[in-house]
């Protein structure tokens, strides 16, 4: 088969993990039989610096027109004095709300390997710690009215939803728990917020649809302390976009190193976007020392979720399993390990390791 991939490298360390995880992609094709036609596109701070705006239209119709996107990361201090909306995170958010990926799925997954990267105690993480966090991409406050009073002094931003919004994401939420341990847990602030209210209200109705599956409610505070206290208590966490981005971040620590942490982005229509969760890392960029797992585990969930090649993404991920298991590691998730690998060649290591 024939798969037609845009491949937005983006700043930072964008185009060194982005490197890395496409000799994984090009490995599986090689091994398994399929080609992935891969186009580069601009996007981010190195498109303003190309074309004056951060997401060319041109980026836009070649996305448009693939089966996926692979993203690295955009962003950096050289476009960080521009106004709001001509910032590479503003093509973030507008690349999502074009392709309509509004389910973003951000696995955190600690490896048993990576029990001492990790800040917390091996007798929290427990064996196989396992959350997968369901965040809502397109809506919320990052799409919410926002602006400055007319003297200056005040700012404000917009938490807004609407129900179809709300069942969309809580169904992907269910369905995903039905799939996993059936618990999942509606991450909220509805103790204040009107918004989370809705939210809760909407999953309470939605619930009595999916009785399989358990269902339980949390504050994003306590969420967020409980996530450090007892991780394993979560299966699968479904929460806004604000709260999706922070938690997440948070959990990937869990797991050892925000470098450890793939995402798969999904709508309805049939075009995914699969990115690290992590940015473009400026104080790392040229150095060498980025960790490309979490972008070559995207390449898996691509292979899984865009192309339901399962088997494919099975082997990217073993292969992870297998370089981990002979102790190559980068600085990031080095732990008490005495000897790290730079991105090249935990790159090619996994490349190598990728078998049938
Ligand atoms: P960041 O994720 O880039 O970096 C946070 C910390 O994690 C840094 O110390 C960095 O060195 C480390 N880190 C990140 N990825 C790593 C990896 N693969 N291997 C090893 N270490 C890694 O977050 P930040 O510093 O808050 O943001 C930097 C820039 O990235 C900003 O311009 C921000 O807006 C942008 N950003 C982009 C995205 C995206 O493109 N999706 C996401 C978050 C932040």
């Amino acid at each position: 088969m024939k798969y037609q991939i845009a491949v937005i490298p983006g700043d930072g360390i964008g185009p060194e993990v982005i490197t890395e995880a496409l000799k994984a992609l090009h490995a599986v094709g090689r091994l398994f039989g399929h080609e992935f036609v891969c186009t580069t596109v601009l996007m981010g701070g190195c498109a303003i610096d190309a074309c004056g705006e951060p997401l060319p239209e041109a980026t836009l119709k070649v996305c448009r027109q693939s089966d996926s996107v692979l993203l690295g990361a955009v962003g950096g201090l050289k476009w960080d004095t521009l106004p709001g909306h001509q910032r590479p995170e503003a093509a973030l958010l507008r690349i999502r709300a074009e392709l309509g990926v509004y389910a973003n799925l951000r696995p955190a997954i600690v490896f048993p390997q990576l029990i001492d990267a990790s800040p917390l105690r091996p007798e929290i993480i427990g064996n196989n710690l396992d959350v997968l966090i369901v965040r809502e991409l397109t809506g919320g406050i990052y799409f919410g009215k926002r602006g400055r009073t007319a003297d200056g002094t005040g700012a404000f931003d917009t938490e807004y939803y609407t129900v179809p919004e709300i069942e969309r994401i809580l169904k992907i939420g269910f369905v995903a728990a039905r799939g996993r341990k059936k618990h999942l847990t509606v991450v909220d602030k509805a103790n204040v917020l009107e918004s989370s209210r809705l939210w809760r209200e909407v999953a309470i109705r939605m619930a009595k649809e999916y009785p399989d599956v358990k269902t339980d409610y949390m504050y994003v505070d306590n969420c967020a302390m409980q996530l450090v206290r007892n991780p394993t208590q979560f299966d699968v966490l479904v929460t806004s976009n604000m709260f999706g981005d922070i938690l997440s971040d948070e959990a990937s620590m869990i797991t050892g190193s925000i470098g450890m942490l793939a995402s798969a982005s999904l709508g309805d229509g049939k075009c995914g976007l699969y990115e690290p969760i992590h940015g473009s890392a400026p104080d790392i960029a040229g150095k060498g020392k980025a960790n490309p797992l979490a972008t070559i585990l995207s390449v898996a969930m691509m292979l899984r979720h865009s192309f339901h090649l399962e088997r494919e993404a099975v082997a990217v991920e073993n292969a992870v399993r297998t370089v981990l298991d002979r102790g190559a590691r980068t600085a990031d998730i080095a732990g008490r390990a005495v000897a790290t690998v730079g991105t090249r060649e935990m790159g090619q290591l996994v490349t190598d390791a990728i078998v049938c």
